[in-house]
């Protein structure tokens, strides 16, 4: 069975071999038993329940907790040419019927559901008059209490799996906590069940983080180092968001924000418009993202602090779904820290200690010099054996020299002693600057012997050092007002008993202008691509479905690289299956022999 499932990646899907787990996955359905997939987002879990779909003889139901997704999917499998039907309360009285009566045929081989359609009777009277083959729960963490997104209905798919005991059951998340994995089995009774849990390291994402010091205009660097390519920004409020967004835009950048305080008109307007490829970034908070299957997002750039890691890691994995290299910028700051310090202080007891742990791993994850990878996938319980994993600036910044850095630090520290330790490193730093302001002049701080001493560093160095600081405990900040205050090593320092050693800014940012700047890890012909994807753009409107459901990026790259001229020659290209070459295949070739004889 397992060589016609191989038959099927190739000649549907159009991908030549399967990723880690998708073939043991399959394997396990088709033997029919009941089966838990856990892979991180992009690793590839629709194929896990569509491949076994297409070789049952009845009906795979597959349950899913959001309308957009299963538009999305659907739109997707007709273009492979998959007969798949949804039922859900947005369709229209012709619409149901008519999808019910193909149901009726058994001309469907999945029908998609939202949970709260799958219990009604009428759905499962219907159910139960068909050859039900499979069962699958996407997004299978909402069951769960403790997972993010815990919807109730979920809790009821135990009871209807009962009334279907021929029928296989896969339940697939990205969620990988222990907790959560538990409860998907327990909640569904699965007895004779076996669990795989794919590796949560998504090697084609570069994960670079930077100090936070002019984030207006590390933005718009940033994004200047991906023109025309897709993008997320995540900020921590939504007035931060339409600033930012006023602001991009008031620069030219395509640009869109998306955040709870939209009407819901807007939110879908803006979301579709990203999908499309009609706006090229959106701006958003944490509101954005679940819904998104969007292939070909570039880059995801943390503009604020996310609130710990397991968030940090759901938002950047929304980048790169396609597998082509893309990059991942955290803007990381003391001052953010603080925010979120000031959201968790309004939780009670228990929640607020949780919280707290988990904001403090994410700030040592961004502290620490090791590869990113190690303390990433430590989180979810796995160990990182690479010794250099060359996709994250640690790695490439390589050694980390560390300098004696006794005077600077003891600057410092005076001048938190002198302002009476109630002020956080801003002020501290304006007063070594021998800055001006009305807030120095007002406390008469421009009069300290420290006034204007450090005028030798730059701002971004005070609070590069500053960090440092904190982090190997010579001061300690105050979890309310941020005040900065120092402790018993903050002594031995500044009287000479310790030396401090540390790291100083322009040294690493010289090693790290050594990161990657293409995204592609293909030569491809550029001009070409760009005539291919602007057909694609112009076939994805006129059938009202986004461009990557016509061909992925990383398609149009192989057909830009191997030029093919004939349909055996079209079939190889990544991502090309029957349907595709069917309704795409002479069109996006005669376009590519027009190309190739005009450079002749
Ligand atoms: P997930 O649901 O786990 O986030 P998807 O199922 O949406 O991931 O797959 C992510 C992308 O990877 C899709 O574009 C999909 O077509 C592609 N993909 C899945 N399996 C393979 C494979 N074996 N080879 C190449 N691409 C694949
Ligand atoms: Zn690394």
């Amino acid at each position: 069975m397992i060589s016609q499932a191989q038959e099927i990646l190739k000649d549907v899907f159009g991908y030549d071999e399967f990723r880690p787990l998708q073939q043991q996955i399959i394997e396990n359905v088709l033997n029919r038993k009941d089966t838990v997939a856990i892979m991180p987002t992009g690793g590839g879990k629709s194929i896990c329940y569509q491949i076994p779909a297409l070789i049952f003889e009845g009906l795979t139901v597959v349950i899913s907790p959001l309308i957009s997704l299963m538009t999305d999917q659907i739109g997707q499998l007709h273009e492979l040419g998959i007969p798949t039907v949804v039922l859900n309360s947005s369709l229209t009285q012709d619409e149901y019927t008519h999808n019910i009566s193909m149901l009726k045929r058994g001309e469907a081989k999945m029908l998609y559901l939202a949970p709260e359609t799958l219990v009604m009777d009428r759905t499962l009277q219907l159910l139960m008059s068909l050859n039900v083959a499979c069962i699958t729960i996407d997004e299978a963490h909402c069951i769960s209490e403790w997972g993010h997104d815990f919807r109730p209905e979920y809790r009821q798919i135990a009871q209807i799996k009962k009334k279907f005991p021929n029928s296989v059951c896969i339940a697939l998340t990205a969620t990988a906590t222990p907790q959560v994995q538990t409860d998907i089995r327990t909640s569904l009774d699965f007895s004779d069940s076996e669990t795989f849990l794919a590796s949560f390291d998504r090697d084609n994402l570069f994960i670079e983080i930077a100090d936070k010091n002019s984030p207006l205009k590390q933005t718009v660097d940033y994004l200047n180092r991906f023109p025309e390519q897709s993008g997320i920004i995540y900020c921590l409020s939504r007035r931060q968001v339409d600033e930012l967004s006023a602001d991009l835009s008031n620069k030219g950048f395509s640009v869109k924000p998306y955040h709870a305080g939209l009407t819901d008109e807007e939110r879908h307007q803006n979301q579709q418009e990203f999908i499309r490829d009609d706006v090229q970034i959106i701006v958003a908070t944490v509101a954005f993202g679940m819904g998104i299957n969007k292939p070909n997002v570039r880059f995801v750039l943390h503009h604020d602090l996310p609130k710990d890691i397991e968030s940090y890691y759901q938002q950047i994995g929304r980048a790169g779904r396609d597998g082509l290299q893309s990059h991942c910028m955290l803007l990381f700051s003391y001052a953010d820290i603080h925010k979120i310090k000031f959201f968790i202080s309004q939780k009670s007891g228990q929640e607020q200690r949780v919280a707290t742990m988990n904001l403090n791993a994410l700030v040592s994850f961004a502290e620490a010099d090791e590869c990113r990878r190690i303390p990433l996938l430590n989180y979810f319980g796995e160990v990182y054996h690479g010794a250099n994993c060359e996709m994250c600036d640690n790695c490439l910044a390589g050694e980390v020299v560390l300098h004696d850095l006794t005077i600077p630090a003891q600057k410092f520290l005076s001048c938190v002693k002198r302002t009476g330790e109630r002020f956080g490193a801003g002020h501290i730093i304006d007063v070594l600057r021998g800055s001006r302001s009305q807030k120095i002049l007002q406390c008469g701080h421009h009069t300290l012997s420290t006034y204007a001493i450090g005028k030798d560093l730059s701002k971004q160095q005070w609070f590069h050092l500053s960090r440092q600081f904190i982090q190997k405990e010579l001061l300690v900040q105050d979890m309310q007002f941020g005040g900065l205050a120092l402790t018993k090593k903050a002594w031995d320092v500044m009287l000479g008993e310790i030396l401090f050693h540390g790291k100083i800014e322009e040294l690493k940012r010289i090693k790290k202008s050594a990161a990657p700047k293409n995204v592609s890890n293909e030569d491809y012909d550029h001009t070409l691509f760009e005539i291919l994807r602007a057909k694609r753009k112009e076939l994805a409107d006129a059938a009202s479905i986004p461009p990557y459901a016509v061909f992925s990026d990383r398609s149009l790259i192989a057909m830009s690289v191997s030029l093919p001229e004939t349909d055996g020659q079209f079939m190889k290209v990544h991502g090309v299956g029957a349907a595709k070459r069917e309704k795409y295949g002479n069109i996006f070739m005669t376009l590519i022999s027009e190309y190739t004889q005009s450079l002749n």
